[in-house]
């Protein structure tokens, strides 16, 4: 059952070499704080993920973490969200967050979030459901986008799959492209799920 407004927000378990990512991590949490969604993520202090769940916190906004067992200790489980949810595998984390979100940001990571990022853009690729992914930023991410181009160019992707996800550069485009979207679907029939 998705939470009412809840945005999953996708990062990485380190904070990078660079500090802008620190920066928009913390942004992000903020402006989500500020919208008044949910934020739900990973559930851990380690990394982008504790950055952008400390400044959703620090902004009053609702946070819900989803971490598995085995992740309790080397992600450092999180221990002021207003929800921790525990589940027994990475598996029954991603649908979880999936269940719990109506929109999925990505931000800069490692495997883990190419991981769940693919997996978000696949299940909408096979109409699972109709909610916007955005990858922010788009410079973090270009090499993907490049290997997506690669996929079409290559024909084992059709063209209109880069139509499943946006890019944007910062929580302004993001919120932009998230309030559009919400004004296209209050129009529709209920979404898929
Ligand atoms: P990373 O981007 O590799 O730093 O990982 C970000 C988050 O994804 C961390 O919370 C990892 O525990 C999680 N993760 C790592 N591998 C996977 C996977 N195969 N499926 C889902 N989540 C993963």
């Amino acid at each position: 059952m998705a939470l009412l407004g809840g945005i999953a927000v996708y990062c990485g378990s380190r904070t990078g070499e660079s500090d802008t990512y620190r920066r928009l991590a913390a942004d992000l949490g903020s402006r989500i704080a500020a919208e008044g969604r949910t934020l739900v993520y990973g559930g851990g202090r380690v990394g982008l993920m504790g950055v952008v769940a400390d400044s959703a916190l620090a902004g009053g906004g609702r946070v819900v973490g989803v971490i598995p067992d085995f992740l309790l200790r080397p992600e450092i489980a999180h221990d002021r969200l207003d929800q921790q949810i525990v589940v027994g595998s990475l598996h029954a984390r991603k649908q979880r967050m999936f269940d719990l979100a109506d929109a999925f940001v990505v931000l800069p990571g490692g495997l883990g979030t190419l991981d769940e990022a693919v997996e978000v853009v696949t299940w909408k690729l096979l109409s699972l459901h109709s909610k916007p992914v955005v990858f922010l930023d788009g410079t973090y991410w270009a090499p993907l986008l490049a290997l997506i181009d690669h996929f079409v160019a290559e024909g084992f992707l059709g063209a209109d799959a880069r139509g499943l996800y946006g890019t944007a550069d910062g929580p302004d485009a993001l919120f932009e492209i998230l309030h559009e979207h919400t004004a296209v679907g209050d129009a529709r029939p209920s979404e898929l799920l």
